[in-house]
Parts: structure tokens; sequence; C-alpha cells
């Protein structure tokens, strides 16, 4: 199998699984118990508190461990739209959001929220001017994701930061895509609220986290027992916060799949014409690459690579099923053709130049197949 959908999810590290092994079988103490090995269970979730809070640039109480990104994302957005009620009802977001941020606005939206959705240019990316004019007294929140699950486009979060920061306004940012990939600094970029997941970046599925800035309330979302400071109720899945943490720790070489990935995209070019790129070349993360080839249908595209047992994607995992055309690349105001001729290739470490080679030459194939039928 060639494995070219790490966007979607990845093959679990190593490092991951060795860490979680010995949490299942030998060391599976509660560690809110009170007897010896809950003490080594909860200086696993500890010490990995502190991986991620020294990798991040923040503190380690502002780490809360959750099931993973959509669940960082509800509480976020429900939890901060509770807490700032009083002051208004208003949201900014933008049309290219993940599932997970957006069918929350729309839940908001039935609570009486109002939720403005921000269009992106051609390129993928949301002008920081745009926020600064849809911003008004009662908003209560940003939430501008920071780097696309489709195109792989990071969005200006420095700035947008900078202007949330000015007008006092909480600002969330969906880092699923771009946590372990892309460096990220909470204070320089000021982040309110960050989610993150494991299992984009070589982790177990089912385990996430959300950053809260100190100075931000937030009310707790899952209630019980008491864990996660008191935020975030249920035993802590050990396991998984220990290989959230190794995943992270053993993160790759950026540099190496971002050369892998403009490989692709050359040959790409190169050797099957009509061929455009979807998102900025410039200012994206390293792996992910979404192209639209003329006169093909991605989905067709995708069957075919997949009898070869190569894995990729039209879009999101969870808009493809749907027959749809994606919503991201909708709002960048590609026509139907080109939304239906997407691919997304999404590659990590684990990829080699043979596999991209391969793929290559399968499409080659493929792309003729389809261009002779209708000729
Ligand atoms: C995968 C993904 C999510 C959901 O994360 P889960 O851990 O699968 O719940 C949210 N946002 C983005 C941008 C994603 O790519």
């Amino acid at each position: 199998m060639i494995y070219l959908d790490n966007a979607a999810t990845t093959k679990l590290k190593k490092s991951a699984l060795e860490a979680m092994l010995p949490l299942f079988t030998e060391n599976y103490a509660n560690p809110s118990a009170v007897y010896l090995a809950a003490g080594k269970a909860r200086r696993v979730v500890e010490g990995a508190r502190d991986t991620f809070a020294k990798g991040l640039n923040c503190r380690r109480e502002e780490i809360f461990f959750t099931s993973g990104g959509t669940e960082s994302d509800n509480w976020a957005l429900f939890g901060a739209a509770e807490a700032m009620s009083r002051k208004g009802r208003h949201i900014i977001t933008q049309q290219t959001e993940h599932h997970a941020v957006l069918n929350v606005c729309k839940a908001l939206g039935k609570k009486g929220f109002e939720v403005t959705y921000l269009g992106v240019n051609s390129d993928g990316l949301l002008d920081p001017e745009d926020v600064k004019r849809a911003l008004r007294p009662d908003t209560i929140l940003v939430s501008v994701m920071y780097a696309n699950n489709e195109t792989g486009v990071l969005q200006k979060i420095d700035e947008i930061g900078e202007i949330c920061k000015k007008n006092r306004t909480l600002f969330h940012t969906d880092a699923v895509q771009a946590f372990g990939h892309t460096e990220i600094d909470l204070e320089k970029s000021h982040i309110d609220l960050l989610s993150a997941s494991a299992h984009k970046i070589g982790g177990p599925k089912g385990i996430g986290l959300l950053y809260k800035n100190l100075d931000t309330e937030l009310p707790p979302y899952i209630f019980g027992g008491g864990q996660e400071m008191g935020l975030r109720s249920g035993t802590e899945n050990v396991p998984g916060i220990a290989g959230f943490a190794a995943a992270f720790e053993n993160r790759g070489d950026a540099k190496a799949v971002s050369e892998l990935r403009k490989y692709m995209t050359d040959r790409l070019f190169k050797e099957i014409s009509g061929c455009v790129l979807n998102g900025r070349e410039e200012g994206r993360i390293p792996g992910t690459l979404n192209v639209s080839v003329e006169g093909v249908a991605g989905e067709s595209v995708l069957m075919r690579l997949s009898s070869l047992g190569i894995c990729a994607s039209t879009g999101s995992a969870c808009t493809s099923r749907s027959g749809e055309p994606s919503h991201v690349l909708k709002a960048m105001g590609f026509d139907d053709r080109r939304c239906n001729s997407s691919l997304r290739f999404s590659l990590n470490e684990e990829n080699t130049k043979a596999e991209i080679d391969e793929t290559i030459e399968a499409l080659k194939d493929i792309v003729n197949d389809f261009r002779g039928m209708i000729n």
C-alpha cells in the first residue's frame, strides 16, 4: 500500500506504540488512585503535559487533554460562547473551516448567536483586514484554522492574533493540521485557545488537546470526577496521552517532507497537462498537496488509484463520502469542474521518493485512459 492520505489520519509511530504498550498491560493504574502505580500513571500524564507546554511555549496548566480535535473545537467554541455571552453574541469564523468548527457554529446560530463566515481569496487565504472589518463591539470570539485540511494553506495567524488581542476578543485556532508539522509559538501568535489531535501526527486516535490561555475563562464541557484541573472530567486516557506525547517528540523532518511534496508537484506539473494547484505554493504545511486535473473526475481517479493500492483523497474524509463539491475549493471561487477534478495527496515522513514515482506513473496512465475515453 502507498499511503498518501496523512491529512486524514496517520500510521501510529513506533515510538508512540512503544510508549503506549506497557500502559495497557503493566502500568494500567488510574492516575487518581493513591497507590504507587497510580503515581506512576500520574507522572506519565504530567510528563506529557510538560512536553506539550515546552513545545508550544506555554504553561503546563494551559494544556487540557481531550478525546481529539473535534472535542477540542466543540469545547472551545461552545465554552467561549457560554462564558462570553454576557458581553455579546457575535462570532467570526471563515467558510473554509473544518466541519468540527462549522457545525458547532451552525448549532450556536440556532442558540441565538450570530456567526459571520468570512471568505478567502483564490489562494485560500483569509485577509486579516477582513477580520478587523468584521469585528463589532459584541464580537466575543474569532475562530480561524491554522492550516487548512484540504489545501494545506497556512493562515496569517500572527496578524489575526494581533488584531484580536488589540480588540480584546478571544482567538481560537483549529491547529489540527499544523500542529507538529510547523512551528507554533502560542505567546507570539496571541492565541487564546488552540485545538490539536494526536492521530494526524503519528499518535493514536481518540486523544487530543485543548490549549487554554490562563487568562481565558472556559466552563467545563464534560462534567464528572474533576480530572484535568476540574475542567474536563473522565479517567485520563493514559496510553493515548503517552502515545500523543511520544509522536509529538519524535515528529519527522518537516524539510524532507516539504521537499518530497515539491518533487511530486514538479513531476505532476511537468508530466500531466492541465494540472492546477489549489491553494498557494508559499506558506503551507509541508506534506499537503491539492491539485485539480483538467478533464477527469477526482472520484474516478481515486478509485483507480485505490485498485492499485494507492490511497489519496479528493478533499477531507468527511466530505468525500457525501459527493458534494468541496466547500473549501468552492469558497476559493472555483467552479464545480475544478472542484470535482481535485485530488489531495498528503505526505509525511514515512513516504519515500519511490512511492511518489510509482504514484506519478500510475496517475499518468489513469489520466491518459480517462482523457482517451472522452476524445
Ligand atoms: C482531523 C481534523 C479535525 C478532527 O480531529 P479528530 O481528532 O479526528 O476529532 C478537526 N480539524 C481539522 C482541521 C482536522 O484536520
